[in-house]
């Protein structure tokens, strides 16, 4: 199949309100402008050297998420230029994030990662260090960064009980956020979870958005 169809044939299986994040890592620009071309608007970038050499070169209505751990002395290279930064994994980063998109004029809007896959993903907030920020209300010292929501990833195993107990726990913790701990918090609304091989049990557990690469793309090089 082709990425155009592709494209078009998920969209059509994603319910009304779920997101489509094109994870184009590692793929070539003409491969997203084909995306593109299939009215795709969000694409997903893991590594800020790639992103920045296809920023320039693909239209600037594109709106380009961040999702790879990001290295605290690279923020300052992509603030102002990511739509997203899904992949928030430490208070430090988000202070950094926050302070260098204060001295550009912008205001960034993030995804706290949660880690809750076994051994996989080493990045992200434990659930207890996250629930844990937001009852100390860490988040009111920040003035240019926007909490969107959170973000995750399953066990990457066959087993689907496990992978669907992982995505239950990242929609719960986002639940648990917004009812219980901060209610008042404006505009966090977004559970990003959900890949290639995952991305249906993602939604019944409750994604907003789901990031897919290789169903789109094929496998990367
Ligand atoms: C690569 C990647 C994806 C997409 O994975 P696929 O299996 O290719 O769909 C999603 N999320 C993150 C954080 C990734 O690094």
């Amino acid at each position: 199949m082709s990425i155009a169809s592709e494209i078009i044939r998920l969209r059509s299986e994603l319910p009304v309100g779920v997101g489509l994040c094109a994870v184009s890592k590692f793929h070539p620009a003409s491969a997203i402008r084909e995306a593109y071309e299939a009215g795709q608007r969000c694409f997903g970038e893991s590594r800020v050297q790639e992103l920045l050499e296809k920023i320039p070169q693909l239209p600037s209505d594109i709106d380009w998420h961040f999702i790879g751990h990001l290295q605290t002395n690279k923020v300052r290279q992509i603030i102002g230029k990511v739509a997203l930064i899904e992949s928030v994994d430490s208070e430090k980063l988000l202070s950094l994030i926050d302070s260098e998109s204060r001295k550009a004029g912008v205001v960034t809007r993030v995804l706290m990662q949660v880690h809750v896959a076994r051994e996989e993903t080493k990045f992200g907030f434990l659930p207890e260090e996250l629930t844990e920020y937001f009852r100390q209300r860490k988040f009111e010292s920040l003035t240019n960064t926007h909490l969107c929501g959170v973000m995750g990833m399953a066990s990457n195993t066959d087993d689907e009980e496990r992978v669907r107990a992982d995505f239950a726990s990242i929609a719960g913790i986002f639940r648990d956020i917004t009812i219980n701990i901060a209610p008042d918090l404006r505009g966090f609304d977004m559970v990003s979870m959900g890949m290639s091989h995952d991305w249906p049990i993602a939604v019944e557990e409750g994604a907003t958005i789901v990031r897919i690469g290789s169903m789109i793309f094929g496998d990367r090089q």
